[in-house]
């Protein structure tokens, strides 16, 4: 039986790892690897809180394989070039990972394809991240669903494919090899970690599961769109970094389904939609790279953004003068997340209030995530814009005022994050302006940097002007 590298990516887990399952039930000794890519620390994209929890994952993954004998080595260049040399060095007959969806994620595993070709390497690719993928689920006429709620149901109507076993222990010691000196630290690439970030690794992820599981999904129906209920899973992070398998999720809540009373399995149906769109914008990416560098319907590449840079500077630091827009970004800032609701919401602020391209809040929002997923945030800019797969009609343009007062009624979560407008009773928190006895929060607060009923008419000009061409 031969010596099989499993080149670790974004699975970082030792439970449910499909290629890591079968490295070791097909080799005789199983070698783990990480490459340190240079990807990790260039590009416009990159972000000291998701770099921060992947290595915080990293070492959890790496005393995980240490308990079960599995040494775990991690390399620093370009994977082409040193996947090939790190085979030779171990003698390797074989290299295995899980797939990446992301279009450069597979023209770089092309390039390490060929580059183990050429030295007589094998090298599998295995689906993993998620329970359908790429043109597996085809409409009638055989080609990829652009939208969402057809392709959820021939989702549904598909066996759920069950968990795969945790790695075995090792049946030999754990090798010598070499192991770069590296030193696993944000700020020594350049990116200092400003936010408090989520426990990392697979006990954190199994917790959150626990917990969410035990509870808060039979409420999900109606909680999940209240940022200060802690009523979604926070499970985004790890489902990216790969720390919690998706059949092992999908196999927990159908459990939690069968046992659970009506409303229960509306929290439960109503979480697996989240999860399928997960799946649904991972097979756009696939299926629609251009998604990648514009608009998923071309013709909106020519909408003409005339949002300033001073608004966009005062969006991205949570001062435009509408509270639930602004504690949504200071909480970005400060944790590296923000609730699903609140994403929308400043998404449509951005784009429909300050005219400002999605592609800039696109980027700014992948600079601060930890869970920044290329697929998931391209898939949730372009629906808030109206520019994407199954968009929102570009007419509907959210209110943040109706919204903060809606989603945040009391004004707990903007107390939290504002805390300049904590003094303000419920009725004026989302609505400072309408304060008579202003003064002294005016003083703190900034006044609106545009007023929405006026940049309301504007936003359907310009998506009418673009029709006209
Ligand atoms: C503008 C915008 C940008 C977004 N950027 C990202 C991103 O970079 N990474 C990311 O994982 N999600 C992104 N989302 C989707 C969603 O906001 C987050 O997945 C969710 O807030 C994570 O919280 P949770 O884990 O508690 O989710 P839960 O409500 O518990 O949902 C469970 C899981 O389903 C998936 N999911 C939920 N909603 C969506 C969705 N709309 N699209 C795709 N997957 C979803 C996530 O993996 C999530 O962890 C974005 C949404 C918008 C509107």
């Amino acid at each position: 039986m031969p010596v099989i590298i499993h080149w670790f990516r974004r699975d970082l887990r030792v439970t449910d790892n499909v290629a890591l399952h079968e490295a070791s039930r097909r080799g005789e000794r199983v070698i783990p690897l990480f490459i340190l890519e240079d990807a990790f620390r260039t590009g416009p994209d990159v972000g000291a809180a998701r770099l921060a929890f992947l290595f915080q994952s990293l070492e959890v993954l790496r005393r995980n394989l240490e308990h079960l004998g599995h040494r775990l080595i991690i390399r620093q260049g370009k994977a082409e070039e040193v996947v090939p040399k790190f085979a030779r060095e171990t003698g390797a007959e074989a290299v295995f990972a899980n797939k990446r969806y992301e279009p450069y994620a597979q023209a770089r595993d092309k390039r390490v394809a060929a580059a183990l070709y050429k030295e007589d390497v094998g090298f599998e690719l295995f689906k993993d991240a998620v329970a359908w993928e790429e043109r597996e689920i085809l409409n009638l006429s055989g080609a990829p669903y652009t939208v969402y709620t057809p392709y959820s149901k021939a989702w549904k109507a598909r066996p759920v494919p069950a968990p795969v076993p945790r790695l075995k222990p090792a049946a030999t010691a754990a090798s010598e090899i070499a192991t770069d000196p590296l030193i696993l630290d944000p700020a020594a690439l350049g990116f200092p970690l400003k936010q408090t970030l989520p426990a990392a690794g697979e006990r954190a992820a199994k917790d959150l599961l626990d917990r969410f599981l035990a509870g808060p999904v039979l409420r999900y129906d109606t909680e999940r769109n209240f940022p200060a209920v802690d009523g979604t899973s926070s499970l985004s992070p790890h489902l990216r970094a790969g720390t919690i398998g998706i059949r092992t999720v999908l196999a927990r809540l159908a459990a939690v389904r069968e046992q659970a009373d009506e409303r229960g399995r509306r929290g439960c149906d109503i979480w697996l939609n989240e999860l399928i769109w997960r799946e649904f914008y991972q097979q756009v990416l696939h299926n629609f790279p251009h998604v990648l560098k514009g608009c998923f319907r071309p013709e909106y590449d020519v909408l003409e953004w005339s949002g300033t840079e001073e608004h966009f500077q005062a969006w991205c630091a949570g001062q435009t003068g509408y509270p639930i827009v602004d504690a949504a970004m200071r909480c970005l800032a400060a944790t590296g997340t923000m609730h699903n609701r609140l994403r929308m919401i400043v998404a449509m602020f951005l784009t429909k209030d300050l005219l400002i391209s999605w592609r800039r809040g696109e980027r700014w929002f992948m600079q601060q995530l930890v869970d920044g997923d290329l697929a998931a945030n391209n898939g949730g800019w372009q629906w808030s814009a109206g520019t994407g797969t199954d968009a929102a009609p570009y007419f509907r343009i959210f209110n943040p005022v109706s919204q903060g007062e809606k989603f945040d009624p009391e004004g707990v979560f903007v107390r939290r994050w504002v805390p300049e407008l904590a003094s303000l009773p419920n009725e004026t928190i989302h609505q400072p302006w309408s304060e008579p006895l202003l003064s002294a929060v005016r003083y703190k607060y900034p006044s609106r940097i545009v007023l929405h009923d006026e940049q309301r008419p504007k936003c359907l000009a310009m998506f009418k002007a673009m029709k006209g061409k």
